[in-house]
């Protein structure tokens, strides 16, 4: 497989699993975009999720103009500083659906963050709530349901908060 392939096969499960998250997702509870990047997959939830609070997280805003979320739903800084302020301003169990997509290329530390970052996420899941991941999360207060998503195995992650 070509990196085009491969990057083509990413962003399509990417996008299938944002539309499944879209019709799957409670009628109430925030929407938490973990990683805005340039903005793609924040602007793919806007549209299929209209009148969504949609706050979004990250470290260093550079997306493109269009996808620049609104000032009062963009939380600038490192997520290990913005989240759990975050949860005290939110309260726990507030969140319907968590994207999170601000993997690098190093696996290692990839799966380090992720690892650092399940607790924080988990508390911000509202029963029932799903969490979507580039990797997987460690949560074990919700139940694996990536195979339940249509995406390929090993994909993307999904979970769904007990
Ligand atoms: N989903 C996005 C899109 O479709 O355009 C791409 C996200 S990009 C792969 C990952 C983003 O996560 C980067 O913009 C990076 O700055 C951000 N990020 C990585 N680690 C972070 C951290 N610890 N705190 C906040 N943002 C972080």
């Amino acid at each position: 497989m070509t990196r085009l392939d491969s990057a083509i096969r990413r962003l399509t499960a990417q996008r299938d699993l944002l539309d499944w998250a879209s019709r799957e997702i409670a009628p109430t509870g925030l929407v938490l975009e973990v990683g805005l990047g340039n903005g793609r997959t924040y602007d793919h939830l806007r549209d299929r999720l209209p009148g969504r609070d949609i706050y979004v997280f990250e470290r260093s805003p550079a997306a493109h103009p269009d996808c620049i979320p609104p000032a009062d739903r963009l939380i600038v800084g490192d997520v290990f500083e913005t989240v759990p302020s975050f949860i005290e301003r939110v309260g726990p169990g507030s969140a319907a659906l968590i994207h999170v997509d601000i993997g690098t290329g190093d696996e290692a530390l990839n799966r380090a963050l992720a690892q650092r970052l399940s607790p924080l996420l988990e508390t911000l899941l509202q029963p029932g709530g799903l969490l979507l991941g580039d990797r997987a999360f460690d949560l074990p207060g919700a139940t694996d349901i990536s195979a339940r998503t249509g995406v390929a195995e090993g994909r993307y992650y999904a979970y769904r908060r007990n």
